[in-house]
């Protein structure tokens, strides 16, 4: 061990696990052995795992340092645009913990496990009501996922029509995942150029709607944090040339209980749980995205489904259309807990998330509109997006200022999307953050706004705080140095 143990006070440095420890030390005591030592037959023995030789405490002391190190909702604001990051109330996680639900295995009969499928029903109807759809499906275990899931019925729907149709068009401002979705399922994604208002502009749309194409996909609130505010006209053209209209529900932390998605147009739909519905997410965790369709597209949801007979609960694979499987057994149940125990305790309350979350955007807006440029100036819903035009003349960036927030002791925002926005500077602060909170992320923002002018050489060598320097992301990327 080379460097020494504390850098900046008690923020300790460490070592890989290979790194400590000494021969023959173990993280046990166990009484003298009372029986004659005999050699593993042959067969079974291997070389053995190369293991470090470590006592109890070092274990200990190495993932909670470790686990120091990180930064994370519990530990402050964490504005990550288009990703929802909000406070995740720890009744959820007790819920999930109920040994009923964590112990029980995904293949009990039906008659013992009554509970878990009385969840998922009840889960499944209140994501409807939620949404103002008409059923659901919990099965996908992420956005991305849903949006695959919705692809596949948008498919079925036209194999089952006898229609042939290729294409789907897809906005500018779309996040990367929902051409990928489109392509996977075998259709052509067109790109859609949003107008001057960031939005899809229906004449747009009505000169691209052919019979070959299948319809849209649509983010709303889309991805510059803007209500798609001619989505009902959008979604007429659509249906009149016999397509169908998806939307891409991530950000519905904006709208629940406000907009009513089958009411404006939406054939499709998908939601985060591990965004809007308080599921700890980051870092490629479980997540879960169902996918919520009109009576219309019911009959190609995924099987199994549950269903309700005299009183009782069962797995039903009875549905001749459906486009089948799309998840080992039924989703990421412990993410479906979590979402309905966040359900049930929000109660009317969740309507009150979305107008919190919308208020609080707006706050960031105004109070730091003055001095960073706004590329849409009007009312954003729960994010709203800055850019460097106005640091360029001093030769800041954007990346620059989101390195130079952690040495103020915040976790930067999304950067550089969407892509349409040059410079992009994306803050979704959710509903979740107190009024002092935002406050001092404002002043962050507005002194780094200040350095950028006055000593903008400050604000390029950022971050000088942290463990850490500024990284060679090229380098990182092509070259991971994956042993320490
Ligand atoms: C997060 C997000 C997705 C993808 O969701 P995953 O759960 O990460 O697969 C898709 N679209 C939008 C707009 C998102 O914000």
């Amino acid at each position: 061990m080379t460097a020494s143990q504390g850098t900046t006070g008690l923020i300790l440095n460490e070592p890989l696990l290979w790194e400590r420890g000494k021969p023959g030390r173990t993280a046990f005591s166990l009484p003298r052995r009372d029986v004659e030592r005999k050699a593993l037959d042959p067969r079974h023995a291997g070389p053995g795992p190369d293991f470090p030789d470590l006592s109890e405490v070092e274990v200990i002391r190495h993932y909670t340092r470790l686990s120091q190190w990180n930064f994370g909702v519990d530990t402050g604001l964490y504005p990550l645009g288009s990703c929802t990051m909000k406070y995740n109330p720890k009744t959820n996680e007790r819920q999930a913990s109920l040994p009923g639900f964590a112990g029980a295995h995904p293949l009990l009969p039906d008659e013992l496990c009554q509970g878990a499928l009385e969840l998922m029903a009840h889960l499944q109807e209140l994501l409807a009501e939620v949404t103002g759809m008409d059923a659901v499906s919990l099965q996908p275990a992420a956005g991305a996922h849903g949006e695959l899931t919705g692809m596949l019925i948008f498919a079925a729907h036209f194999r089952n029509k006898g229609e042939k149709r290729t294409k789907i068009l897809i906005p500018d401002t779309a996040h990367g995942t929902n051409p990928a979705s489109c392509a996977l399922c075998g259709f052509r994604p067109v790109a859609l150029k949003s107008n001057e208002r960031g939005v899809v502009d229906p004449a747009v749309v009505q000169e691209l709607m052919d019979e070959e194409t299948a319809g849209i996909m649509v983010t709303n609130p889309n991805t510059l944090g803007l209500f798609e505010e001619n989505i009902q006209e959008v979604a007429e053209i659509v249906h009149r040339n016999g397509g169908l209209v998806y939307c891409d529900g991530a950000n519905m932390n904006a709208v629940m209980g406000i907009v009513n998605m089958k009411a404006i147009g939406v054939d499709v739909l998908h939601l985060n749980l591990h965004k809007t519905f308080s599921t700890p997410h980051g870092g490629g965790g479980p997540g879960a995205g169902p996918v919520c369709v009109t009576r219309q597209l019911e009959p190609f949801l995924p099987v199994p489904r549950v269903v309700q007979e005299g009183g009782a609960y069962r797995l039903s694979q009875d549905f001749p259309l459906s486009i089948g499987k799309v998840h080992a057994f039924h989703g990421n149940f412990g993410v479906l807990i979590k979402a309905y125990s966040y359900i049930l305790s929000m109660g009317e309350d969740l309507k009150k998330v979305s107008q919190l979350a919308v208020l609080n955007a707006n706050y960031i807006k105004e109070r730091l509109k003055d001095v960073f440029h706004l590329p849409f100036d009007r009312p954003c819903m729960h994010e709203c997006v800055f850019t460097d035009k106005k640091q360029q003349a001093h030769k800041v960036t954007t990346l620059d200022m989101a390195k130079r927030l952690m040495d103020y002791g915040f976790h930067p925002p999304t950067i550089y999307f969407p892509l349409v926005v040059h410079g992009a500077i994306m803050v979704e602060p959710t509903e979740t953050e107190t009024r002092e909170d935002l406050d001092r992320f404002i002043e962050a923002m507005r002194a780094i706004a200040r350095e950028a002018q006055e000593d903008p050489e400050r604000v390029r060598q950022a971050p000088t705080k942290p463990k850490l320097r500024r990284l060679n992301e090229a380098e990182a990327a092509r070259r991971p140095c994956l042993a320490g």
